[in-house]
């Protein structure tokens, strides 16, 4: 999508006066809109690293903290080029009203480093990693705010974010981030729990759609850790993926895709391009396939204005965060789609972080059934909750998620009050 370059540039905006439409609907004082759109802390950090070359490279960094009131900062961390602080703002708040809609008890947060992690090599990425964790290292913390992956990064960088900060503390301390590998206290899961999550949503969605078969097309934008996983686990349980696409093209396959195979052939080429038992075609075009469920699990801003009247699914289930824009919102609604927006459908992956926070300071770890059934239960209930509220206010699942998230960040507020 590339009118998302001037979009994103106001992706803040639009974060905020979809918050704005909530306060206003919960009529909230003017005093707590001003504070719930006040990011509470920001970070920018220069992050130096030592080359390959031997000479030295800079990247901007960044670490937001939207808001604590209902327990430490929590997010994830996005290695990709076009990161920029009104992104990371938008995302942290997002992060604050998913952990309130599934009812966990986290703040808000995100960081980024604008860089292309695919042109870094790997010790050029650690370095990278380990100098951004050391400049925002007295920020960070198991009470205070704990990373995550996101776009761009995973298991491997959250090592070494917990090893630099272990070494500069002068002893271990896991519960600085979550989405380790298990190994080091990651939690089993945890890796598909985004992609799970996803799953455990649709199938809510079709249930209050009196839907029970699995008979369903799927197109799914995104191959990286949420599209993969939810394709996976669609096509385990029957569904039938017919389209997937990630950032070099789109795969279709009326008949069906195997995406296990994709994603072996994904492995050695970097890419589902390419991949052999589907007809190749431009990245924009998953959008305006044939499908029943389209699941955007790339990046914000993919669903817009100009490619919304176009799209043939009846639900959209957001894995990416903020994928429509509010101009494609009133276009979906129009057209009857079914949506469940990003911070309930997506709400899996830091559930299961928070599993992954509450064995490790527990130090006793679940077996992976247990952490599949907990999710689902979470999920579960924040969907039925959502979709009860949606009903009950006669409004859309994304303005039913966003009222009782912003209803309990408020209560938090008041129950705490304001220090002095
Ligand atoms: P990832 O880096 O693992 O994968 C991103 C995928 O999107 C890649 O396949 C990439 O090629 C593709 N992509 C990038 N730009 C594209 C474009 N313009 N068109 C089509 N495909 C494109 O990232 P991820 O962790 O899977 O995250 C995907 C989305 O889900 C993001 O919005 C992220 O914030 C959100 N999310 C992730 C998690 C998590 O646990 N990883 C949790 C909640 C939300």
């Amino acid at each position: 999508m590339n009118d998302s370059k001037s979009i994103k540039k106001s992706v803040w905006d639009m974060a905020l006066s979809r918050l704005d439409t909530t306060m206003d609907l919960l009529n909230l004082t003017s005093g707590l809109k001003k504070y719930l759109r006040e990011p509470r802390k920001i970070l920018e950090v220069a992050v130096t690293v030592k080359m390959d070359s031997g000479d030295i490279d800079i990247f901007k960094g960044y670490r937001v903290q939207h808001n604590t009131n209902r327990g430490p900062a929590k997010g994830g961390i996005r290695y990709h080029p076009d990161v920029n602080l009104d992104e990371i703002k938008a995302l942290a708040l997002l992060m604050t009203l998913k952990c309130a809609v599934v009812g966990i008890p986290f703040g808000g947060a995100k960081g980024g480093v604008v860089v292309d992690p695919r042109a870094l090599s790997a010790r050029e990425l650690e370095n990278l990693t380990r100098r951004y964790t050391f400049e925002i290292i007295n920020s960070i913390g198991p009470e205070r705010d704990i990373p995550a992956p996101d776009v761009g990064t995973n298991a491997q960088v959250m090592a070494w974010i917990m090893d630099t900060y272990s070494i500069d503390k002068g002893y271990s301390v896991p519960g600085v981030v979550t989405g380790k590998p298990i190994e080091l206290g990651g939690s089993l899961g945890r890796e598909e729990a985004t992609g799970r999550g996803v799953v455990y949503s649709l199938l809510s969605a079709l249930k209050v759609n009196n839907i029970e078969s699995t008979n369903y097309e799927v197109a799914i934008q995104g191959f990286g850790n949420v599209g993969s996983s939810a394709a996976k686990i669609l096509y385990d349980l029957g569904f039938k993926i017919v389209a997937i696409s990630d950032v070099e093209g789109t795969i279709y396959n009326p008949k069906g895709i195997d995406p296990h195979s994709v994603y072996n052939h994904a492995l050695k080429t970097k890419t589902v391009a390419g991949y052999k038992e589907a007809e190749g075609m431009a990245r924009e075009d998953i959008f305006g396939l044939p499908c029943d469920i389209l699941i955007p699990a790339a990046l914000e801003n993919q669903i817009v204005k100009s490619n919304a009247p176009g799209i043939r699914a009846r639900f959209i289930v957001e894995g990416a965060n903020a994928p429509v824009t509010p101009a494609a919102d009133g276009i979906l609604k129009e057209k009857g789609i079914f949506v469940v927006p990003d911070i309930l459908a997506n709400a899996g992956g830091v559930t299961v972080s928070y599993f992954e926070w509450v064995q490790g300071n527990d130090a006793y770890f679940w077996s992976r059934r247990e952490v599949n059934l907990k999710l689902r239960d979470i999920m579960e209930r924040a969907f039925y909750q959502t979709y009860a509220a949606a009903q009950e206010k006669k409004v859309d699942m994304r303005t039913a998620a966003s009222m009782l998230a912003v209803e309990r960040v408020a209560d938090a507020v008041r129950l705490r009050g304001i220090y002095p």
